[in-house]
């Protein structure tokens, strides 16, 4: 029973749309953009790599919370936590500015909390473990300001790991010593390891460390399109198998294609390898990416509601790949891990 475009926009507003990674805070903090304008065309007009997620487009795609993931250039590592914080504080003033709009969550019920009182809310996730500067301690600090994902690596070698490719790429070396401590302590303070961009090797490791759902935030997949920065089948069932979930990228060089239809092949290939409690959505708006026709922001998410529902997917798995996955991780993994949640 395939979907209008009317009937995917009220399917959003009755269930919780979330997507797993947007860059928009590194646009908040470097270049002034402003998250509760609409910012159109998307900029520059001809390639479509940047503004794609605002507060009104956000309303407009039905989507019920947005994972902002703060990334850094990591030479020199000196100054990659605090860019992180500039990006909360981005965050945190534009929630300032617009308190009805926008608010932090952590939790399933938080998303929920927010959507019931007419806010899109806000998750927050680290793009790359130089970060940390090679501190532990930093995973805390940022767990207490609402950061809820790790990407243990991005384009670069980081005291953690490798990464997929990028300096210092090398598929014989896996997690480190520290890398393996930093997952514990991720798990400690309620911060869900994301699997993004690390080679195949510390992709494993982390996964024999780990004792909670991971995530894979954002990526394509082998089986539909070879990338480098794809993920192949095993590596879909070891996420499925421990309760976690994959966010489908939207940029065209990892899908392979220009097309919405690309998108649905990816998510399908995922629910036909690992089950449909794995697939979800991980946008990489705003990451200087170009997205398919027909998904060019994150306003027009609808289409692929419909997209999906003419390639055959019903209302039940339809809620899940949209958010209803990722809530399940967020269950599953407590927010606030072992620390004690403030008062
Ligand atoms: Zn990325």
């Amino acid at each position: 029973m395939s979907l209008t475009p009317d009937e995917a926009r009220a399917m959003h507003e009755e269930i919780c749309v979330l997507d797993l990674h947007a860059d928009t805070a590194k646009l908040m903090d470097k270049l002034g953009y402003d998250l509760a304008v609409r910012h159109e065309p998307p900029m520059p007009r001809r390639m479509n790599v940047l503004g794609h997620v605002d507060l009104p487009r956000l309303r407009e795609g039905g989507v019920a919370g947005q994972f902002f993931s703060f990334w850094t250039t990591p030479y020199p590592e000196r100054g990659c936590a605090r860019s992180v914080a500039r990006q909360l504080d981005a965050l945190d003033t534009a929630m300032g500015k617009h308190p009805a709009d926008l608010a932090w969550a952590r939790t399933g019920a938080d998303v929920r909390a927010a959507k019931a009182a007419g806010r899109i809310a806000a998750l927050g996730g680290i793009e790359g473990g130089q970060a940390l500067e090679g501190d532990l301690g930093t995973i805390e600090a940022f767990a207490r300001r609402g950061v809820r994902y790790l990407g243990l690596l991005h384009f670069s070698a980081n005291a953690i790991g490798r990464p997929a490719k990028g300096r210092g790429a090398d598929g014989s070396a896996g997690l480190t010593g520290f890398g393996r401590d930093a997952v514990r302590e991720c798990e400690r303070c309620g911060v869900i390891v994301d699997l993004a961009h690390i080679n195949r090797r510390g992709f494993f490791d982390a996964l024999e460390v780990a004792t909670l759902p991971p995530m894979v935030s954002h990526t394509g997949v082998l089986g539909v399109h070879a990338h480098w920065r794809n993920i192949d089948d095993e590596q879909l069932r070891a996420v499925a198998q421990r309760g976690g979930c994959v966010g489908i990228i939207f940029a065209r060089r990892y899908l392979g294609s220009a097309s919405i239809e690309a998108v649905v092949d990816h998510l399908l290939h995922v629910i036909d390898v690992a089950g449909e409690d794995a697939p979800a959505l991980g946008s990489d708006f705003d990451g200087f990416v170009v997205p398919p026709v027909g998904l060019e922001d994150i306003a027009a998410l609808p289409n692929l509601t419909v997209a999906l529902s003419r390639r055959g997917v019903g209302p039940r798995v339809l809620e899940k790949i949209l958010g209803g996955n990722v809530l399940r991780v967020l269950d599953a993994v407590p927010a606030w891990g072992q620390l004690a949640e403030p008062a």
